[in-house]
Parts: structure tokens; C-alpha cells; sequence
């Protein structure tokens, strides 16, 4: 075989992954011209074509116009998945009779710990829970040939980041937070169960080409402020719904100074402003963090692979080397410049990433507000904020207060990210400091920040308060289940700082804190590690990966009688005529999350048994027409909850449809958000928008999403009037072309009026669509 590089280090070996990332781009470089500058998500994205020439010049103006127009059928390298979602994905996957899984995956078991007492104790319980899905899912890992992180081991993103993650590859995850692997110079995209599967069978997936947009950061980072507050403050400028159908990437020379999983926070976040995904080039500190996570190799593979050159390359073309960074001159679709050294720390919250707080206007904010001042709990760590650059700096905040006599006021607890993670804290002495403070330390899984928390400190339900997390997400109820519980978000030094003082109104730049002795103490500004001075401790041989080839003799067994698991049954396929007779279940007003429409916390238990889940269907959602929470009318006047009229038209075969307002299914890659309405009997959604992941997963599983072309038509339509799709049939056997309209007749006086709705249905999901869902589709191939 010809060679395709010269390199400058011929011992080097070049591995397989950056063979075909090379061999596209040179096609990508020859398809769109030399004097095309590219950004960084364009060359690793466009590198990862099925078909590089076919997807660039189809529909986009001769390769001009890619972004935000073309359907880009991509082959991803690998796929991750947690616990919760891997159990549907994989029950998807089963569907496809396959012995093994075309490209490498893991499972990561984090999700359904629930946090209480403390790390050892949580475990043994979880483990004694869970046991019989945690024995399927290994079972399916060795079946299959998938590497398998038991329970304990660690949450999906952090293991994710220590051991799969390097520069230039593009990955899947079965979770929204997936993007958090682009702090190191990943293409790292969450999505649902069904796109994992078809990535999973060795089916291009498709995603439409994002925009970029670029952030330029300049200046440095000091004292108080951290890489979390870069992000919260990114969220207040862009709001939830900003980054939909966007890349971030950043550049600029502030990158440099910033800490591989400082980079690693920010792309993580990226899922709270709606972005595809969020991608940083590869520094020197992306590389020192391969070296510590013991990958010297991967190190120095991506160092050789940025001085390969094709072998017929002009020694003076610049692109004929692939540097992973964007080129000179890149065009962003919209740019945002941030100077970290003016930066502050910001909060965000309640109930919503976007609201964010300057810390310096916080105590007035909440004075202003009538929020808490009692701060109930602070909670630091997670997949966000655990790295030991983070940690050490907590540290260095809790040995100043120790020495002024003090101790946290409020409960303190920290989840550290990784067993890795957790081993090295407590070699290097940082976990004896959090413990010596009154810490609990929890198990190395989600916990509290997925509603996997059994609060000890008396909070009812229903009592408003106020706790300080350093997680990512804050919708109402995340975290213990109350609606009541309103959610900061703010880095873990902020939050450590006012656990300390027991106050959300507390400003550690400028307060103090009585000490026992009489006097003041005041914080000084923390400092710590961007890493540990010798490599990552691997941790407890018990919590290692099991790594090993598939093997056919695996048994995957799912009693009939298990209230955790089911086989999953095939959907109808669309019928051959426009859908008739439907009614409108429910008409939401407000704010619709994946939380909302499938709530996570105790529900999590049933993520492999679609039936028994689908009785939290939109359990959280508010009623448009009566304001209420969980309640909807049947047809004669009768109230139940959302869900039981689900379950109750479904039985009387009444399919029908959800109104919705903005952003619906904001949020998480929650395929059930999508699953358990279609089976329940939804067929169609219609909205004022929709969240990119939802929108997706609802296509997946052969609901069609519909967007209200005129907004006002929302407040025409109300929960019990019918509804048939007109041109619908049409449109999907057009390969997604065409109009739809809706033809509306209300319940309470027979008027008839016929709206004019869009969609964003590609030629591949009409077919999974016609199909009934991807998975028939995919398991007929
Ligand atoms: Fe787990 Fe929370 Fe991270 Fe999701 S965001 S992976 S629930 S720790």
C-alpha cells in the first residue's frame, strides 16, 4: 500500500484514527479549494464524512454553503453511554441481530447511585438496587465486545476525558453533557439511544452542518475566578436557546492559559446554551494532560501527527499539515469576545442556566427577589467540576478556614468525577482536608446533580431553599426532587466559600466570617494544581473497565416478569395517508425540558422498561388552559394526570398530539422524551421551537415535530380539539419535501381552520419516519 504522510519521525507509527482523519481531509482541502480558511469544528467534522465529496457539494452551492444547510452524514469513531441510556440503546441495538458492535464503545455505570451517606455506603445500596440492570448491562458489554465501567468507577464525561478522549476525534455520547471531551480538541456530540445505535450498526449518522461560532478569549484568568464562571457568563449572553444549532469554539490567546479540564468545564456547559457541541483547540495543556492521565502515547501521536504532510504536498502548503486549531483567518457565523482577566465570578440561577449573576450584584439580587438567605447546601464536583486543578483550589480554601477554627455551616458534599480522579485526591492529601472539614464524600457517579439525592436534613418537600451546586444544570426539581429547591450554579470555590458561611448572600471577595475566637476571618483568593505533580493514581483495581472481545456464548436474559427491564416491541409503521382524528392530549404553556416531559430522580430505575416509565409522562408539565401541574380533562370533563389520559387514549387507540411552547425538550439527550410519547400514542408535536437533540430523537422514534409558522396560532388551539395533518404523507414519501399544514376542528363549537406548520425533516428521517421509527429501519438492513 502506498503511504499517505511522510513524517518526521518514521519510528512513529501513525495510528489507524488519524490515517482516515488525514486521508478525508485532504479531500475535504481539494472539495472546498485552497483558499478556503477553515475553523477547527469544520476540518475534524468534515474529516469524519461518510462520502466527503457527495456531502460537501450536495446542496450547498458548490461547497460554498455547508452551514446550517447541508445534512451531513458522518462516521463517527466511537460511542459512549451511560447507564440510564444505555439500557434503551442497547435494547436497540439487540433489535439489530448484530454480534458485535462496529465501532468501539463504553458503558459507564454513574447515573443511578443515589447519593446520602457517603461514597461506601451509597454504593453497596445502589449496587443492591440496580443489580439486575447493571448484570444486563455487563452482560450486553461482553456480548458485544463494549468496554464496561462498573459502578463506581466513575461519571461517563470524566472517564471519558482520562481514557478515550484525544485530539481530533469525533464521538457520540448517550448523554447531553457528551461535549465535555471537547476541552480536548474532541468532536464530541450527545445524542439519543436510537443515533447511538445507528453509529453502533456502522451507519452514518446524521447531523445538519452547525454554525460555528466563534469565542475569542483574551487575557488570563486570577484570584476568584475560574473557568465555570467563563461559562456562566456565556450562558447569561446567549441563553438557552443561543447556541441551537451552533458549534462554539473557541480561540484566542487567553485558550493558552487556561487548564485542560478548565477547557474541558466550558464545552461541558456548552449543553446548557443549546449548542451542538463546544470545541477547544490542542494546547500544551491539552497535552500535559494526556501525559498525566498516563497516554504519553496519545501524546505524542497528536505532536507527530501536526507535522504529517501528504506525501505529494507542496513543502510551502501550509494545509497540507492538519494543526489542530482553526486556520488563520477561519469565518465564525457570529463571534463573542470575552477578556477573562475582567471577568468576575457570576451565578446562575434559579430553575434556569441563562440567569446569570455577577457575584458583586448577587446579595442584592436576592435581597430584591425575596430568595433564601439561608443556604441549605453546598454540593461541589460532578462530571462539571472535579478535576484536581478544581479540588486543590477548594482545598487551599478549606486549610484557610481550618486554620481560622471554622467549619462549613451548611451541608458540604463533593463527588468527585472519576475513580482516578478520587485515588489521586486522596494520595495527594486532598480528600483528609475535605473530610477533616466535615465533607461527605459521595460516590464517583451523577448523585444529586440527577436527582439522586436523599436529603438528611430535613428539607420537605414543598419548602422553598436554596442550595449552591457546582454542577451544570438547575431546572426545577433536579436535585432532590422539590420543586421548592432553587439551584445556583457557581464554581466549587464560590460554592465552598459560602457553605462556610451558610449564606447565599455572602461574597467571599469582600465579606468575612466570625471566627471562634472573636475575630474576622476573610477568604484569600484560592489557589491550586492545574494537575497532580506525578501522574493520575488509577484507583481500586475494582472499579477498572472490563475490556474484552465480544463473545457469542453471552446470554442476555431479561426475565418477563422484571419490572426494570422489557424487550422492546417494534412501532407501527406511518400509514399511507395524512393522520386523521388526532387530539390535542395537552396544551403546555411555558418552559418544557426533557426533565418535564420524563422526569429523572426515582424514575431513573425504569429507563429500560418503556411501559413503566412512560407513567412519568409529562408529569411536570403546566396545563396552558387552568394553570395546573400534571393535570389534563379527558373529552367528557374528567381530570387525571397527564400521563394516566395518555395511557387511557392509548388503550382506546386515540392518538394524538402535544402544543407546546418554546425550546421544548430543552435540555438532555433523554431519548424516553421522545419514546414514551410515541408509546403512549403520540403522533405528531407541535411547537413555537424546538431543542436540536429533541427535535431529533422525536424523528427517531417516528413522531413528527411540526413548528407553529406563525406563533400567534398557538393560542388558537386547546387540549381535546381535533386535528389532521395535511400534505404530511406527502412531504415524508417527498424525501422531506414539501408543506404541511394543520387542519384544526375545536372541541367545544366545531369550528374548522386550517394553519400552515414547518418541519426540518431530512430525506433519511422521512424514511425512519415512513419505517415507524430508525430502529425498524436499521434492524431491516
Ligand atoms: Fe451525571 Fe450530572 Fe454529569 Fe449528567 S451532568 S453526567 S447527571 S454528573
Amino acid at each position: 500500500t502506498r503511504r499517505l504522510f511522510s513524517t518526521v519521525n518514521d519510528a512513529s507509527p501513525i495510528p489507524p484514527v488519524y490515517e482516515r482523519l488525514y486521508n478525508n481531509y485532504t479531500t475535504v482541502r481539494r472539495v472546498l479549494g485552497s483558499e478556503r480558511r477553515l475553523t477547527l469544528t469544520e476540518k475534524i467534522l468534515y474529516s469524519h464524512l461518510d462520502d466527503v465529496e457527495t456531502n460537501l457539494l450536495t446542496n450547498t452551492n458548490n461547497g460554498r454553503d455547508i452551514r446550517g444547510k447541508a445534512n451531513l452524514q458522518l462516521n463517527p469513531d466511537r460511542v459512549n453511554m451511560q447507564d440510564a441510556s444505555a439500557q434503551m440503546a442497547l435494547l436497540q441495538f439487540m433489535a439489530c441481530n448484530l454480534p458485535q458492535t462496529a465501532i468501539p464503545a463504553s458503558i459507564h455505570c454513574d447515573h443511578l447511585i443515589v447519593g446520602e451517606k457517603g461514597a461506601d455506603i451509597d454504593l453497596e445500596a445502589g449496587i443492591g438496587t440496580n443489580g439486575e440492570v447493571f448484570a444486563f448491562l455487563e452482560s450486553a458489554a461482553r456480548k458485544f465486545g463494549i468496554d464496561f465501567w462498573p459502578p463506581g468507577a466513575g461519571i461517563i464525561h470524566q472517564t471519558v476525558l482520562e481514557n478515550y478522549a484525544i485530539p481530533g476525534l469525533m464521538m457520540l455520547g448517550t448523554d447531553s453533557h457528551t461535549p465535555n471531551a471537547g476541552g480536548l480538541c474532541t468532536i464530541a456530540i450527545g445524542v439519543g439511544g436510537a443515533d447511538a445505535v445507528e453509529a453502533l450498526v456502522g451507519a452514518p449518522w446524521e447531523l445538519k452542518a452547525p454554525k460555528v461560532l466563534g469565542v475569542r478569549l483574551t487575557g488570563q484568568l486570577s484570584g476568584w475566578v475560574s473557568p465555570k464562571d467563563v461559562i456562566l457568563h456565556l450562558a447569561g449572553l446567549l441563553t438557552v436557546r443561543g447556541g441551537t444549532g451552533f458549534v462554539i469554539e473557541y480561540s484566542g490567546p487567553g485558550v493558552q492559559t487556561l487548564s485542560c479540564t478548565g477547557m474541558a468545564t466550558m464545552t461541558n456547559m456548552g449543553a446548557e446554551v443549546g449548542a451542538t457541541t463546544s470545541i477547544f483547540p490542542y494546547t500544551a495543556a491539552s497535552a500535559r494532560y494526556l501525559e498525566s492521565t498516563r497516554r504519553s502515547k496519545q501524546a505524542q501521536d497528536a505532536a507527530n501527527f501536526q507535522q504529517f504532510r501528504g506525501i505529494d504536498a507542496s513543502p510551502t502548503d501550509k494545509d497540507a499539515v492538519f494543526q489542530f486549531a482553526a486556520d488563520e483567518g477561519a469565518e465564525y457565523d457570529q463571534v463573542i469576545e470575552i477578556n477573562l482577566s475582567e471577568l468576575e465570578p457570576h451565578i446562575n440561577g434559579p430553575f434556569t442556566p441563562d440567569l446569570s449573576i455577577p457575584l458583586s450584584q448577587f446579595r442584592e439580587t436576592v435581597v430584591q427577589e425575596q430568595w433564601p438567605q439561608k443556604l441549605s447546601a453546598g454540593l461541589i464536583g460532578s462530571c462539571t467540576n472535579s478535576s484536581y486543578e478544581d479540588m486543590t483550589r477548594v482545598e487551599s480554601l478549606l486549610k484557610a478556614a481550618a486554620d481560622a477554627g471554622l467549619q462549613p455551616v451548611s451541608d458540604f458534599y463533593v463527588t468527585p468525577g472519576s475513580e482516578s480522579i478520587r485515588a489521586t485526591l486522596e494520595r495527594d492529601g486532598t480528600l483528609e482536608t475535605i473530610d477533616n472539614a466535615g465533607g461527605v464524600l459521595l460516590s464517583n457517579a451523577c448523585g444529586p446533580c440527577i436527582g439522586q439525592w436523599k436529603r438528611r436534613d430535613g428539607v420537605e418537600k414543598g419548602t422553598s431553599n436554596a442550595i449552591f451546586t457546582s454542577y451544570n444544570r438547575n431546572f426545577r426539581g433536579r436535585n432532590d426532587g422539590n420543586l421548592d429547591t432553587m439551584n445556583f450554579l457557581a464554581s466549587p470555590e464560590i460554592v465552598t466559600a459560602l457553605a462556610f458561611a451558610g449564606s447565599t448572600t455572602f461574597n467571599p471577595l469582600t465579606d468575612s466570617i466570625p471566627t471562634p475566637d472573636g475575630g474576622e476571618f476573610r477568604f484569600p483568593a484560592p489557589h491550586g494544581l492545574e494537575g497532580p505533580p506525578t501522574p493520575f493514581d488509577e484507583g481500586r483495581a475494582a472499579f477498572a473497565a472490563l475490556t474484552q472481545a465480544p463473545d457469542a456464548k453471552i446470554d442476555i436474559a431479561i426475565a418477563p416478569t422484571s419490572e426494570r427491564l422489557a424487550i422492546l416491541h417494534p412501532f407501527e409503521p406511518f400509514p399511507d395517508v395524512d393522520l386523521e382524528g388526532l387530539r390535542v392530549l395537552v396544551k403546555v404553556s411555558g418552559k418544557c425540558t426533557t426533565d418535564t416531559i420524563s422526569a429523572a430522580g426515582p424514575w431513573l430505575k425504569y429507563k429500560g422498561h418503556l411501559p413503566n416509565i412512560s407513567a412519568n409522562t409529562l408529569n411536570t408539565a403546566v396545563n396552558a388552559a387552568t394553570g395546573e401541574v400534571n393535570v389534563a380533562y379527558d373529552l367528557d370533563g374528567s381530570k387525571s394526570t397527564i400521563p394516566e389520559l395518555a395511557l387511557k387514549w392509548r388503550e382506546r387507540n386515540q392518538p394524538w398530539l402535544v402544543i407546546a411552547e418554546h425550546n421544548y425538550g430543552e435540555g438532555s439527550a433523554r431519548e424516553h422524551a421522545a419514546l414514551q410519547p410515541r408509546y403512549l400514542g403520540a403522533r405528531i408535536v407541535v411547537v413555537k421551537s424546538f431543542a436540536r437533540i429533541h427535535e431529533t430523537n422525536l424523528k427517531k422514534q417516528g413522531v413528527v415535530p411540526l413548528t407553529f409558522a406563525n406563533e400567534a396560532d398557538y393560542d388558537r388551539i386547546d387540549a381535546g380539539d381535533i386535528v389532521a395533518t395535511v400534505g404530511l404523507r406527502d412531504m415524508l414519501h417527498a424525501g422531506g419535501q414539501g408543506d404541511v399544514q394543520l387542519k384544526v376542528t375545536k372541541a367545544a363549537t366545531g369550528e374548522e381552520f386550517t394553519i400552515p406548520v414547518k418541519h426540518a425533516v431530512s430525506k433519511d428521517q422521512a424514511g425512519f419516519i415512513l419505517a415507524g421509527s430508525a430502529l425498524n429501519m436499521l434492524s431491516k438492513r
